[in-house]
């Protein structure tokens, strides 16, 4: 097989040099830095685009006050309606979308298509829904009346004005979606500060925005480093932080937004997910379980496992099969459509990913099967599984985000919900048994923010999301996220 053709809007696309999406429009930075963007599958720069300055942050802000004051007066009905339509829009422009995401990022090209424009079209579908049903409440105040005076009151769910989403690289299209669409359907305005690895789609995205018939100012795209999300979150002018990251960075970004003036916070951070399996699951199902939970997309995703606790009995025959079938998977280029595991997104990754190999050589955890990058132009890593010695090992502590799956036996059920709740994270986790009594009786045990039984990953716009523990704070998707995104005001009346 070979590579797919770019399309030529694509070409086009990748040739241009990306100025910042202000007001409806791009709009040339007023510095004058600029950031190279890396197909991660051949090391080449693809395209640049402009490293925001502080008065392009102002410019930004501004125009955002704007665009909230005007979108806010929407009707939610209209507010809806241009969701429906950017939703449309993300489909009629699938392809494209899809072949921008994966020169930018090395996700594979049917990855790509899926979740990063289809699930994304779902999730902007699920959100238009609640465009019109976001509403407060109708309250009988509780004391008695002092001399027959009488009170009611009334609750407002208020957007909270302009929000900055700031976005990680592994599901740039995907992640910025649920932030836009989570701020826009309650009225909110946005400013998206993609990653810098990973900064294209959004901006072909905002120019689809505003077809759709978003006012300019309702969302605007400023790329560049952490200094663009912190100049944003730090600005007086704005409001709220949806933030999307490591816990190290998220844990700054709290502080940046209680420093501002209690700058509203909602923080989706990483974990180090686990998986557990009990004796009854055939060594097959496991095996199909752990590549679901795993290795999906490199394991660049945040809810993936990372740790797999397997019984005793069943680690052999799991991680044998599990090795046989890693071997067999098509390692390629992301635009070829036979391809099932490509690079990982960027060069600073791959190194880190080299150095996990070494701490776990160095504690002689038993390498079954990869451990090694892959030489060439490309950030190529080995699908690899782990046996470590011990649970004090790094690899069962520390957040790898790669395709790395490490393994511990355990021998009774209480020693598994200790090992799997045996880290300071708490974003995701999954239990895998054919008894599904005694796996409801183990799950509120789990300490993680999201529980699967007998799958791994999938996310719903219908079920809440987010992290427990230092995996975060706050939750996206179902009703949870009108919370974050709205202010609730009380009135009250005497009459
Ligand atoms: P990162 O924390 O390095 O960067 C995330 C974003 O923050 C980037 O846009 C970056 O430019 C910006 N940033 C950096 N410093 C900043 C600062 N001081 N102030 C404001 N913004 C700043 O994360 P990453 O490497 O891009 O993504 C991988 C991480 O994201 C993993 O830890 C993964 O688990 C996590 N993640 C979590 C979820 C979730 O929903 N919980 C989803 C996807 C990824």
């Amino acid at each position: 097989m070979s590579d797919i053709a770019l399309l030529p809007q694509v070409e086009a696309f990748l040739a241009r040099h990306h100025a910042l999406f202000i007001d409806g429009r791009y709009v040339q930075s007023q510095g004058a830095q600029t950031l190279d963007v890396v197909n991660p599958a051949t090391g080449q720069v693809i395209s640049q685009v402009s490293e925001a300055s502080p008065g392009d942050i102002d410019a930004a802000v501004e125009s955002a006050r704007r665009g909230f004051k005007q979108w806010s007066a929407a009707a939610p009905a209209v507010r809806g309606h241009v969701l429906l339509k950017l939703a449309d829009l993300l489909e009629r422009h699938r392809e494209e979308l899809a072949q921008i995401e994966t020169c930018q990022s090395g996700k594979i090209i049917q990855i790509s298509r899926a979740f990063e424009v289809d699930q994304a079209a779902h999730f902007l579908r699920y959100y238009a829904g609640w465009a019109t049903k976001i509403s407060g409440q109708t309250i009988t105040p509780s004391l008695p009346s002092f001399a027959g005076e009488r009170y009611t009151a009334f609750t407002l769910r208020e957007p909270v004005g302009v929000v900055v989403g700031i976005v990680p690289w592994n599901f740039s299209t995907m992640i910025a979606i649920w932030k836009l669409a989570s701020a826009l359907v309650t009225g909110c305005s946005i400013i998206i500060k993609p990653s810098e690895f990973t900064p294209l789609t959004i901006l072909r995205i905002a120019e689809l925005a505003m077809d759709a018939g978003l006012p300019p100012g309702a969302l605007n795209v400023l790329t560049g480093g952490g200094q663009v999300g912190k100049g944003l979150i730090e600005h007086p002018g704005t409001n709220k932080v949806s933030f999307t990251g490591s816990v190290p960075t998220g844990l700054a970004v709290g502080q940046s937004a209680m420093g501002a003036g209690l700058t509203r916070a909602t923080l989706e951070l990483g974990g180090k997910n686990a998986a557990g399996f009990l004796p009854d699951v055939a060594a097959d199902v496991a095996v199909n379980g752990i590549i679901e939970a795993g290795f999906l997309h490199s394991g660049q995703i945040c809810a993936a496992a990372e740790r797999f606790f397997v019984h005793r009995s069943q680690l052999e025959p799991i991680m044998d099969k599990l090795a046989q079938r890693l071997s067999k998977l098509n390692i390629g280029s992301p635009l070829d459509e036979a391809t099932e595991f490509g690079p990982v997104t960027n060069r600073q990754h791959q190194r880190k990913l080299g150095e996990f190999f070494a701490k776990a050589r160095a504690q002689d955890n038993t390498i079954i099967h990869g451990g090694k990058l892959i030489d060439g132009p490309g950030c190529y890593v080995e699908p690899t599984i782990i046996l470590a010695n011990s649970r004090n090992d790094t690899l069962l502590h520390e957040e790898t985000f790669g395709p790395i799956a490490t393994f511990l036996p355990y021998d009774s059920e209480e020693e598994l919900l200790e090992l799997m709740n045996d880290t300071p994270f708490g974003l995701s986790a999954s239990l895998w048994t054919n008894d599904l009594g005694k796996a409801l009786r183990m799950v509120p045990a789990i300490e993680a923010g999201t529980v699967w039984v007998n799958m791994h990953t999938l996310l719903d716009p219908a079920v809440p999301f987010g992290g427990s523990k230092s995996s975060g704070m706050g939750r996206e998707f179902g009703s949870a996220f009108i919370d974050d995104y709205t202010e609730l005001k009380s009135v009250m009346i005497r009459y």
